[in-house]
């Protein structure tokens, strides 16, 4: 079982062959793969396991529907097959089933002939029972399913099935089998630099925060999985790297299910037709998200007053009905996704591709940026398999 002073006294003493920074789900489910193929492998966190990104997503364990139109079909359908992989085979106990409403308007994002065709590819993809499959609705039976939607130039509308998961938990049942499989593993351990022999990273600099002392941490190999801070980190290794990431800000507003009375998880779009998903779990219903620049410090990302103004007005403008005040907002949380930096003049950080990139640099660190919390496993796969390329 964890046991945090064994090992840093392991941390101490041994070499290992990879050394993991960061356990949010991506450094967690590589030490897992690792520590499962034999590899001696220490995982650190600067805070706590999941303490950032993967504590604060949409928790949809999803293809990512409105990925289709833009042409990301790779993406959606590996995220597809790890979904129904999470959800059978490896964590049913955690993956659970999610049914979407999503009504179509007139001259908004989808109508009803390309909402069809998408789903069926999106149904195809995961390789879903039939009896799974969506179904279309009239602008009737979205009334009936859902009477809080507007009605102005609704058209019609389709259920359908994808899942949802406790990101957080997910995690950390990633660093607990990485521990059973012999990981090393310790939070509230920062790693603030490296020492190079031959221009190869031999050992960082670690801090245990909680009993104030530093040593080395000695590896073969040191991967870079700190989300929002890859860019820090590869600066520890080269001060003259170029940003990696791109970092946008998602924001999420938590309501009692009294004041927001939907009866179904809804996908509502906004004016541009940017999807904000409507998602009842028990007694609260999760709205969410935003997608705007981040260039501030990743460690201060909070909810702003005008995230809390425009998805109150996404959920005024869809569900008229409903009068929601800022004061109804029960709570809310703020993540920021490390996505892959384009060329400058870069698209709207909606339209940026969510793959991940693994990069290398000339002293060995490798690097992940950017992916989706759903393709974990395939993404610690690839890494693990050129770790042991490396090795
Ligand atoms: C708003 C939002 C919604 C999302 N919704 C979804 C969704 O519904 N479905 C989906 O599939 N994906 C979703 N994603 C994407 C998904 O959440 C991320 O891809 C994933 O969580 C990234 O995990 P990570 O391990 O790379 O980063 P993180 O979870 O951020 O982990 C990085 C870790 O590194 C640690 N660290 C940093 N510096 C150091 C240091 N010097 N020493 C030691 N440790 C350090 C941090 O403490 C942190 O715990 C969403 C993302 C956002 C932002």
């Amino acid at each position: 079982m964890l046991n945090r002073q064994k090992s840093l006294t392991r941390f101490r003493d041994e070499e290992f062959d990879l050394a993991v920074i960061g356990a949010g789900i991506n450094g967690a489910a590589v030490a897992r793969d690792a520590a499962m193929r034999g590899l001696s492998v220490a995982l650190i966190d600067r805070g706590d396991f999941a303490c950032a990104t993967s504590s604060r997503s949409s928790k949809l364990i999803h293809g990512g529907f409105r990925y289709l139109p833009q042409g990301q079909f790779k993406l959606v359908y590996g995220a597809l097959r790890e979904r129904e992989r999470l959800r059978h085979l490896t964590a049913p106990h955690l993956v659970h089933p999610i049914q979407f409403l999503f009504p179509v308007y007139r001259g908004r994002g989808f109508n009803r002939l390309t909402m069809a065709m998408g789903l069926t590819l999106y149904d195809l993809f995961a390789g879903m029972p039939f009896k799974e499959w969506h179904s279309t609705l009239n602008a009737a039976e979205v009334r009936e399913t859902e009477p809080a939607l507007s009605r102005d130039g609704l058209t019609g509308g389709a259920m359908y099935f994808d899942a949802w998961a406790d990101d957080a938990r997910v995690t950390f049942e990633n660093v607990l089998d990485a521990d059973l499989h012999g990981a090393a593993v310790a939070n509230y351990a920062s790693v603030e630099n490296f020492s190079m022999t031959d221009g190869q990273i031999a050992s960082a600099s670690l801090r245990d925060l909680l009993g104030g002392v530093s040593f080395e941490l000695r590896a073969t190999k040191f991967l870079n999985a700190t989300g929002p801070w890859v860019d820090q980190i590869r600066r520890m290794d080269d001060p003259l790297s170029k940003p990696c990431v791109r970092l946008t800000k998602g924001v999420h507003l938590v309501f009692a299910r009294t004041v927001l009375p939907v009866r179904e998880s809804i996908v509502l779009g906004d004016e541009r037709g940017r999807i904000v998903f409507v998602m009842p779990h028990d007694r609260y219903v999760l709205v969410g998200t935003t997608d705007t620049d981040y260039p501030g410090d990743p460690a201060s990302v909070r909810t702003e007053a005008d995230d809390i103004e425009y998805l109150l007005a996404v959920l005024a403008e869809s569900l008229p009905g409903i009068k929601l005040k800022n004061a109804d907002v029960a709570s809310s949380f703020a993540g920021l996704r490390a996505l892959v930096r384009g060329e400058k003049g870069a698209a709207a950080p909606s339209a940026v591709p969510r793959e991940e990139v693994i990069l290398e640099s000339s002293s060995g660190l490798i690097t992940v940026a950017g992916g989706k919390f759903t393709t974990h496993r395939e993404i610690a796969q690839k890494l693990v398999d050129l770790v042991m390329k490396r090795l």
